[in-house]
Formats: structure tokens, sequence, C-alpha cells
């Protein structure tokens, strides 16, 4: 049980009376300590006419030349901070303070109804954000928040009232309405010990930024000013502050504190280090994600680059096909993130238990062994061009690579090339940039690990999907729970499975890595190094016990 888990359960036990709230985790983490509770001055925006619309137009280019400063500054002390890849939302707000459509807009209602700077970049912010608010993908959804930080900043140089909650005097868990981003990093961290906020999404870039520096948050909680000065316990694991808490409560929450740290410090010493045994035999260590948010994570437990990102939640997420830009601005920012680290782009996996209504697939007898992953990308190519182009474009923001998944022949594998080569050539006749990418395929049933020679000559790489590969191998449903006792992943057949597929993947020049479930298997670390594996790829809480274990090995004594 999770030390937080064991917390709560005290907690209830006891039947403890103190206050409490839920809201969205953005960490498993606690924290302790006296409320601050900031509340934001409104700034208020008059609807007033002006007569002089050269003198407005001039007033409003000042701020926004301001606003940029504002922002290189941010921009430095995140870098300094939190790094390079978190700091790079302060250069997307200068960005977006460039964007013309949005200053055109503030020009326009300046111009044509003769209005003031302040209020035509309020309405102009206020459009822009329902805007992004209204789209159904999360990631655009969050972009929201985005606008309204950088019209806010605008609308604050023109007023002179700008909010600064950078300086907290003592440690403190901060609540508030919500939290920009750059509010986020001018805060010192020393003295932030958690934050609640009213409104915010798990895919902000506050949210991102709050894991990035290990700070437990809670969003979307109905939080009161009368909070203010009194002591609270922030549970991250079960997503709820705990108002007042009595004495037991707080033994019990400085337990699991100290249960947290000793686990952070002894893992912490591992950052940093290099992916090698004990008699210098290396590996890539990756992280898998499931969204844009995870990169945060895998920074923050050192990945050495993404090894699996699971595309699909782009579409579990809508109701509706996200668009080629939708995808485009999600592998964009990972790639990004992760700042030239290799960000190995997993195509749509869909179909068996990933159902997505708007696809409208039949139902069938047998799902696992049905119409699903690159079976609907090469029948569907539509959908599927739309999702490489937007790779592709993605592509010259960092060191991108593709891979398809449920591979079976080498024909299939020319098929999902050729409808790459395909959105490659329209992307060239469109002159829109994109990079050649290292190009992989999924190693997920046995056909695929028989004709692994074949295929290794076509590409760069392969993955093993060892969750696939061991339900396919042993004939068991990963679903169905009664059959857990007989899915035995040790089984010798998978581990030759792996073994045959990494001998063939080298013979045909391609290197092997595993992204499934079993690469961060530490009890078979050293079999996959004596059969030569390059890369491992696993969830960030499994990276640095891992690497742990890896610098623990000598391989050929
Ligand atoms: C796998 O099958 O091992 C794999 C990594 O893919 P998924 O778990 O997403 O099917
Ligand atoms: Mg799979």
């Amino acid at each position: 049980m999770q030390t937080g888990e064991v917390f709560l359960k005290n907690l209830l036990e006891r039947g403890v009376g103190v206050e409490q709230y839920s809201g969205k985790s953005i960490l498993k983490k606690i924290a302790m300590g006296k409320i601050f509770y900031y509340e934001k001055k409104q700034t208020t925006v008059k609807r007033e006419k002006i007569e002089d619309i050269e003198g407005e137009i001039a007033r409003f280019t000042h701020a926004k030349e301001e606003a940029i400063i504002q922002l290189e500054q941010l921009y430095e002390k995140a870098r300094a901070e939190v790094g390079e890849t978190e700091a790079a939302v302060f250069e997307v707000h200068k960005m977006m303070i460039d964007d013309e459509d949005y200053t055109d807009s503030i020009y326009h209602i300046i111009r044509s109804q003769g209005m003031c700077a302040e209020y035509a970049t309020a309405v102009t912010g206020d459009n822009f954000s329902s805007m992004f608010a209204a789209m159904d993908d999360e990631y655009m959804k969050a972009r929201a928040l985005d606008v309204k930080d950088i019209t806010d900043r605008l609308v604050g140089i023109l007023t002179g009232q700008q909010n600064d909650i950078s300086e907290l005097e003592e440690p403190v868990i901060l609540v508030v309405d919500d939290l920009a981003p750059s509010e986020t990093v001018q805060i010192d961290k020393s003295k932030l010990l958690g934050f609640v906020t009213r409104y915010g999404s798990s895919n902000s870039h506050t949210a991102i930024l709050a894991r990035t520096m290990n700070i437990p948050a809670l969003m979307e909680v109905d939080i009161k000013k009368e909070w203010h000065g009194k002591a609270a316990v922030l549970d991250g694991y079960e997503g709820q502050i705990l108002i007042e808490p009595d004495e037991e409560t707080i033994v019990e929450a400085k337990k699991t504190l100290n249960e947290e740290q000793k686990r952070e410090e002894l893992l912490k010493q591992f950052k940093g280090q290099k992916t090698v045994t004990r008699d210098g035999r290396k590996i890539h260590l990756y992280a898998n994600i499931g969204s844009v948010s995870d990169t945060a994570a895998a920074l923050l437990n050192d990945a050495e680059g993404i090894g699996l990102f699971r595309s699909e939640f782009l579409y579990l997420e809508s109701n509706d096909f996200p668009s080629e830009y939708e995808q485009y601005m999600a592998y964009k920012m990972v790639a990004e993130n992760m700042a030239g680290k290799k960000v190995i782009i997993r195509t749509l996996d869909i179909g068996a238990d990933k159902q997505v209504d708007y696809f409208q697939l039949d139902k069938e007898e047998n799902p696992a062994l049905g119409y699903r992953a690159i079976r609907i990308c090469l029948t569907r190519k539509e959908i599927f061009k739309t999702q490489l182009r937007a790779i592709l474009r993605a592509s010259v923001h960092g060191e991108i690579a593709v891979m398809f998944p449920m591979i079976i022949s080498v024909k299939e594998l020319h098929m999902a090339k050729e409808i790459m080569r395909e959105a490659e050539e329209e992307l060239k006749k469109e002159g829109i940039a994109y990079r050649n990418i290292e190009t992989g395929v999924m190693i997920e049933t046995p056909a695929a690990v028989m004709i692994s020679e074949e295929l290794a000559k076509e590409v760069d790489f392969f993955s093993i999907g060892t969750n696939d590969l061991t339900q396919y191998t042993l004939a068991i449903d990963r679903q169905n729970p009664k059959l857990e006792a007989f899915y035995d992943a040790h089984h010798p057949a998978i581990l030759e499975m792996i073994r045959i597929t990494i001998e063939n993947g080298h013979k045909g020049g391609a290197w092997v890595g595993i992204c499934g479930e079993l690469g961060a298997d530490s009890e078979l670390t050293e079999t996959f190094f004596k059969m030569g594996v390059d890369e491992l790829s696993v969830s960030p809480a499994f990276i640095l016990p891992l690497r742990e274990r890896i610098r623990s090995l000598s391989i050929n004594e």
C-alpha cells in the first residue's frame, strides 16, 4: 500500500471529523502547513471611448514591448530554476503576444470602435480563450489559460494593476482562484509547500510545472477565503485538502512526509547518473507516456527520452477525430518539452480494449484478435495520414521518431511506409517543413518475431511490446482477470521470443528496445542486457529504481 493510502486509511478508521475538500490531484504527494489565501486583484477594465486612435495604438504597442521584456526575464528565471524545457512556456507566451490574429483583433477594436487599449485587449482575450475552452481536446482546452495569462499581463500593464504573488514570507500552502504558469514560476519554491486552486486543468502548464517542481497541488477545489492562516494537510494521493486537522492527523501526515523524503532521497542520487553497468555496458533508459503532461514525470525522473508515446490518448479524450493541427501541437509540445531528447510516437493503437465511439467500430467476438491498431490505419487511410502529417510537421521541433503497432507482415510495413511517403510528398508540395525521421515497428506478435530479420532491414529500430507479445504467444487475453494466474510474462517462450527479436534486429541493422511492462522488471534486467537490448522504456516512476539496478550489475564478469 502507498504511504498516502496508509495515511488516509488510518484517518478514516479513526473517523476524524476534519473539514475536507476534494479536487483533481496533480502529484501523489503530501504537503502540510499553513494556508495562505491569495485574493487576486480584479483588474477593472472600463469600456472607455478614446479620441487619439494612433496614441492608443502606440500605448498598446508599448505595453506589448513591456510584456515581452517581463516574459524574457521570466524565461531566464525559469531556465535557471526549473530548466530549459519548463521555461519554454514563456517563449510560447511571447509568441502568443505577438500572434497576428490576436494583435490584429486588438488593433481592430481600437480603430473600428474607438475603444481604449485595455478594453480591446480584454475583449480579445475573452474571445480567444473561450474559443480554446470550447475545444474538445483537453490539450487545446488548457491553452485557454495561456491566453488568459498573456491578456492579464497586458491589461495589468495598461492599467497599472498587475498582480504580484511572488513574495511569500514563510512556507505555505497557497490557495488561490487560479495560478498562471508565469506566477507559478515566480514564487520562491522554498516557500511553496503546495497549492490549491479553484480552476485549472491537469494538462495546463501550471500542472506540468508543479509536477516538474515536485510540488503537490490540487485543482478544481471549492476554496474558501476563511481558510487563510489555518493549518492544513494537502493529500495528493487522495486528492483532498484537510482543514485544521487534529493532532493525530498531523502525526500521520508527518510520518508520510518522512517516508516520502527517505524514498526520494534514496533515488535522487541516481538523477544525472549514466545508465551504465559496473563493467561499462550502456543502455538508453526512456519513459513511456500517454499524454503531453506526462513529459513532466519523465523529466522529473530523468528519462533519457520517450520510448513510447501512446498517441491514442488524443483520440480517446476527444469527441471527434483530432485535427492535424491539434495533434501537431501535442507532438510539438512533447518534443519541445524533451528538448532534443528522442521522442518515439507510436501511431494510433485503438480497438480491442481501447474503444472510441466516433470510429464506429463493429462489436467483435474476439476484439484482441480483431480490427485494431495498424489494421484500422491501413484501411482508413485518411485518419492515418492526418496523424503522420502531424508527426512529420512536429519533427522539426525535436528528435521525433515514429513506430507502427501490431505489424505482422513486411507487406503491412510497406503499406504504412508508403502512406508516410505520401504524407511527406504532400508536405513538400505545400512547402511545410519536416525532417526525415527514424522509423520503427513494435514487435507484439509471434508472427513479427518470426520475420524479424526481414522487418529489421526495413526499419531503424524495433520496440518489443511484451504486453501484447505475451498475450498472443500464450493465447491469454490480457484483459481477463480470471487468467492472471496463467499470464506468465517470464515464460521461457516469451524470453526466447525477445532473444530472437534482439538477435534478428541486430542482424538486420536495427536497434532493439523493450517498451512493454516487462522492461521494468528488475529481475530480468540482467537477462535483457545479456541478450543485447539497446533500450528500455518504462513508466517514469520506474526509471530511477531501474537505473539503480543497472548500475549495480556487472554483465560480463
Ligand atoms: C505492449 O503491447 O507491450 C505495449 C507496449 O503496447 P500497449 O500496452 O499499449 O498495448
Ligand atoms: Mg501493445
